[in-house]
């Protein structure tokens, strides 16, 4: 297949929807991006990448960091994180208070932010420092030494924090983290502030590293030098969670039109796996209601529905 001409098509395809939505507005350090932009990128299983559009520009990674966090733990720890956390579509918002409070401090699924949270407190227990490690695994995975946290993205993140704050201290009255709340915050938001940045002086494109990076999802769990980071179970089980929450409370319609496990970041990322192919990364930073990148998501329903690349 002839990556680049499939992509120029999904790429003209959503020419009209891009700029559509609105760019987040809680980080205020992600609010000043410009909405009107777009990049895609295809990485295959045996690492070649190419993509168009902002493909090059630096965007945030969010909440795509989870999908991370999730398979470093599930590599180190096996199945013993499910006793602290769900695996069920919430149905809510990714930041919901109500339903931590129901289900007495055992979040839904990995991929809201209280789940995150549990997720980033045990990577930090099994590692000593789970924002460094996912750095570290980012680099290697992509080739690109260059990927760092944004200082101004962290620092906003933990000034305007008070809902993931009140989030962690509801799951420590319950006993379902093992680390000081400020550590577990601290670790959550460098990890979400991980900023896809060009690798210089060599030239870099952040949506193919990213693509690069989520390879080891669509490589049934190996990792781009070719050692095992999840088992072939494992890494179904990542992509099944991807598909069912991985885009907050959306993942029904993202099933629907896209058909491919995902993870979407309020920073207009999205990853999506086509497992055994490629993966790919779409950015646009305007979102829909949902949190959900609107050009981004209809790229990738362009991208199935030209290739018939999808899980169904
Ligand atoms: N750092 C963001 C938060 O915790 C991540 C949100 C997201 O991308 O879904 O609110």
């Amino acid at each position: 297949m002839d990556y680049q001409a499939v992509l120029e098509e999904v790429a003209a395809h959503v020419e009209p929807q891009i700029g559509r939505g609105r760019v987040a507005q809680y980080i205020p350090a992600l609010a000043s991006v410009d909405a009107d932009r777009f990049g895609i990128a295809l990485a295959d299983v045996d690492g070649r990448g190419t993509g168009v559009g902002d493909w090059e520009r630096p965007f945030s990674m969010q909440s795509i960091s989870k999908a991370f966090s999730l398979a470093l733990v599930l590599a180190d720890d096996g199945e013993k994180l499910w006793r602290r956390v769900g695996r069920e579509p919430s149905g809510n918002p990714f930041n919901s208070l109500v339903q931590l409070e129901y289900e007495h401090g055992i979040p839904r699924n990995p991929f809201i932010n209280a789940g995150a949270l549990v997720v980033t407190d045990r990577l930090h227990t099994l590692t000593g420092d789970a924002s460094t490690t996912m750095l570290d695994f980012l680099r290697a995975e992509s080739g690109n030494p260059d990927l760092a946290f944004d200082q101004d993205v962290a620092a906003s993140e933990t000034a305007h924090g008070d809902r993931n704050a009140a989030l962690a201290h509801f799951m420590a009255a319950y006993g379902n983290l093992d680390n000081p709340v400020p550590t577990v915050l601290e670790h959550y938001f460098w990890q979400c502030s991980i900023e896809m940045i060009p690798q210089l002086p060599l030239g870099g494109a952040p949506c193919r590293d990213l693509a690069l990076a989520g390879g080891f999802l669509a490589r049934h769990g190996l990792r781009a030098d070719g050692s095992r980071l999840l088992s072939r179970s494992e890494a179904k089980r990542v992509n099944a969670v991807m598909l069912t929450c991985g885009t907050y409370d959306a993942a029904g319609d993202f099933a629907y039109r896209v058909g491919l496990p995902g993870k979407s970041g309020v920073g207009g990322g999205i990853v999506a796996v086509v497992p055994g192919r490629c993966t790919l990364c779409v950015w646009s930073p305007g979102l829909d209601a949902r949190g959900n990148s609107v050009a981004g998501v209809a790229a990738l329903d362009h991208f199935t529905t030209l290739t018939g690349w999808s899980v169904f």
